[in-house]
């Protein structure tokens, strides 16, 4: 199988296949589209909640020590205070005097406009939280601001989860949800929007265990990316060095993907110390320590963070699994997603619209739906539909034929190796969901 993929244009193919096949379409496209919003259609949002699931799957059910939370997008604003938002969640900022264009300071190479050679004013900090007014009064007493990070949401409940769930130090509390931040410069198609999700895990400790924690989570972290089926040799770790660490941070790793665009930021594993409990407490007044029974000690307990992106962890799958091959003189796309994450389980079809194929085949349709996603397709030649389901990734195409109507089997083809076999009805369902598994 030939997974080398280090054309160009990949970029270009994704966006198109991502249309074209119902996984991402531009937010708004009617209008002109907005910038930097996407919409996932209906093999996308398959496979964003696969990606969900299987996050919450090995981050909440297979810890006992880690619970699950939703919080509300909007909180209070001194919130924002506290976390050090308001203050310092800026980007600098430079506007190009020639062509208006605004640039992430950061970003820009030699100090000329990436995009027309003009001139760049002074940079400037720019804050990348969207304020919005609260009530039916717009004025500054109203502000309030989308959330940009899930983070201040597990910590300001902290010990309510804590208590209902009767959870000891040590303890995390997991969360999946939107994020909105005022990016300067989005773009990479899913990359950087200016709406997101994100999926959270704030893990509890006590101090001076905290560096033996950070260890534990930066591993099972990278594990999880092989469990996902991202390849391995794809992703490295990148350590923050004193001028990239963050306010709150006292040490920090990145798990970095190779991009067509190059190397870039999958997911944060962050110290954060008691930098943000502290915080609140100063803010709110309220007492946020921990009391230990077992060592009658008092503390503020330290938080270890893995704070990973939904739509970039799906990105990195699409273009880890994105494939070109000649096949008896056709060019063959496909999407080789591990089976347990791909949007579509099973095609199944009729090999042709007669004889009673089409009545069995919607028979194990039917058999099939209630475990896995299937799609039932009976137009066009056998080849092309297979050709369809290679292009969303679907592991398995099962055909009904005439040696079906007589002895009861079906073929099963692989996706990967299109490998065909004769499976009989009355296994099928286990074996597909052996085959599709879910580590
Ligand atoms: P960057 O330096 O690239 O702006 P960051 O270091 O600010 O990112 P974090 O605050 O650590 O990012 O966010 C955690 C994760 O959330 C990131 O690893 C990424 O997967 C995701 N994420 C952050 N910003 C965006 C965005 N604008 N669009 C999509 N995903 C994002």
């Amino acid at each position: 199988m030939s997974r080398v993929q280090t054309d160009a244009k990949l970029m270009d193919k994704l966006v198109s296949l991502c249309k074209r096949r119902g996984i991402i379409f531009q937010s708004s496209e009617i209008y002109g589209g907005i910038n930097s919003c996407w919409d996932y259609g209906p093999v996308g949002v398959e496979l964003k909640n696969n990606i969900k699931r299987f996050w919450w799957k090995h981050m909440v059910y297979l810890h006992e020590n880690i619970e699950g939370l939703d919080a509300s997008i909007l909180m209070h604003p001194r919130v924002w205070e506290a976390s050090g938002h308001v203050e310092s969640f800026t980007d600098p900022l430079v506007d190009c005097k020639q062509c208006k264009r605004r640039f992430r300071a950061d970003m820009v190479e030699d100090e000329r406009c990436p995009e027309c050679g003009g001139e760049l004013t002074e940079a400037r900090q720019f804050n990348l939280m969207f304020k919005t007014y609260m009530g039916p009064v717009e004025e500054e007493a109203n502000i309030v601001y989308l959330r940009p990070e899930t983070a201040q949401g597990i910590y300001v409940n902290y010990l309510n989860v804590m208590k209902a769930a009767r959870q000891k130090i040590p303890f995390g509390i997991a969360q999946i949800g939107k994020a909105f931040r005022n990016e300067i410069t989005p773009g990479n198609f899913i990359f950087r929007m200016r709406e997101f999700e994100q999926m959270e895990m704030q893990f509890f400790v006590k101090p001076g265990t905290d560096g033996e924690w950070f260890e534990y989570w930066k591993e099972k972290r990278m594990e999880w990316y092989d469990l996902l089926g991202v390849r391995r040799e794809k992703r490295r770790f990148h350590e923050h060095g004193p001028d990239e660490l963050a306010h709150y941070a006292k040490a920090a790793f990145d798990i970095e993907y190779e991009f067509p665009f190059g190397w870039q930021e999958l997911e944060g594993i962050h110290n954060r110390t008691d930098f943000d409990l502290k915080r609140h407490m100063e803010y709110s007044g309220k007492d946020l320590t921990y009391f230990d029974e077992a060592t009658r000690e008092r503390y503020i307990p330290y938080i270890i963070e893995t704070s990973a992106g939904v739509d970039r962890t799906l990105l990195t799958v699409l273009v880890d699994a994105y494939d070109e091959e000649e096949v008896r003189g056709e060019k063959r796309v496909v999407l080789r997603f591990a089976p347990h994450i791909a949007p579509v389980k099973v095609g199944v079809f009729p090999l042709v619209k007669r004889d009673g194929m089409p009545e069995l085949a919607r028979k194990i349709v039917d058999m099939l739906r209630p475990r896995m996603t299937v799609f039932y397709d009976e137009s066009g030649a056998i080849g092309r539909r297979y050709r369809r389901q290679d292009e969303i990734g679907t592991p398995f195409c099962v055909t009904v034929d005439s040696q079906s109507l007589e002895d009861q089997t079906v073929t099963v083809r692989e996706r990967d190796s299109m490998q065909q076999e004769r499976v009989a009805i009355d296994r099928l369902r286990d074996y597909l969901e052996e085959k599709i598994g879910d580590p």
